[in-house]
């Protein structure tokens, strides 16, 4: 018997996108905000990973990820051949969170390769994937926790006493908001620093 396979076993990416096609088609492209909730639904992302985490859920989705020290304003970068893919991430984390930004980064652009590939491209010539896959960072960064955020609300709330389970939902806030601004200015914050780093290196 003969088996018919589409490709996609050595593939997991590819799989992805054909998904999304079969489930997006009637309304191409999806906006941003689709994409990212499909994509770290599939990829299982969460908001706190190592780098070995990152390694191992990149590794189930056939993609080699590496941390090696890059130029400075280089922060990461995704090659393909064939059915090899692979993303470098700078080693060094100007930002806290920046390597998990980075890796979403490169995944959007890996995307959009594939997209294009199969005749369903989400932008249009004159559209900067450079420039999307940023915006597709920040929305897959608070659609991650955004999803997590039941699990902890869940947590707080098992606690018994009154006070210390206002104190939690409290903190649960603070910590939320504050995520959510760092995903928004992960970018102005490295070009804050890189700036910052440049000035001093001149007036040595
Ligand atoms: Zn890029």
């Amino acid at each position: 018997m003969e088996l018919l396979t589409d490709g996609t076993e050595n593939n997991p990416l590819l799989g992805f996108c054909l998904a999304v096609i079969s489930r997006h088609s009637e309304n191409w492209p999806p906006s941003e905000d689709v994409l990212a909730e499909e994509f770290v639904g599939w990829f299982g992302a969460r908001t706190f990973l190592t780098k070995n985490a990152m390694r191992e859920l990149c590794l189930l989705k056939g993609i080699t990820l590496s941390f090696t020290p890059l130029p400075s304003g280089l922060h990461g970068f995704n090659c393909s051949f064939q059915d090899q893919k692979e993303i470098v991430i700078s080693e060094h984390e100007m930002v806290p969170f920046a390597h998990v930004h980075t890796l979403f980064h490169e995944f959007r652009e890996m995307l959009e390769h594939l997209f294009a590939d199969l005749g369903h491209a989400t932008l249009t010539p004159k559209q900067s994937l450079e420039a999307k896959a940023e915006e597709f960072a920040m929305i897959a960064r608070m659609a991650t926790v955004t999803r997590e955020l039941p699990g902890y609300v869940e947590i707080v709330s098992n606690i018994n006493k009154d006070w210390p389970r206002y104190f939690g939902y409290a903190f649960l806030v603070v910590c939320f908001v504050a995520y959510m601004f760092s995903c928004v200015s992960l970018p102005q914050f490295e070009d804050v620093i890189s700036e910052a780093r440049r000035q001093r290196y001149v007036r040595m």
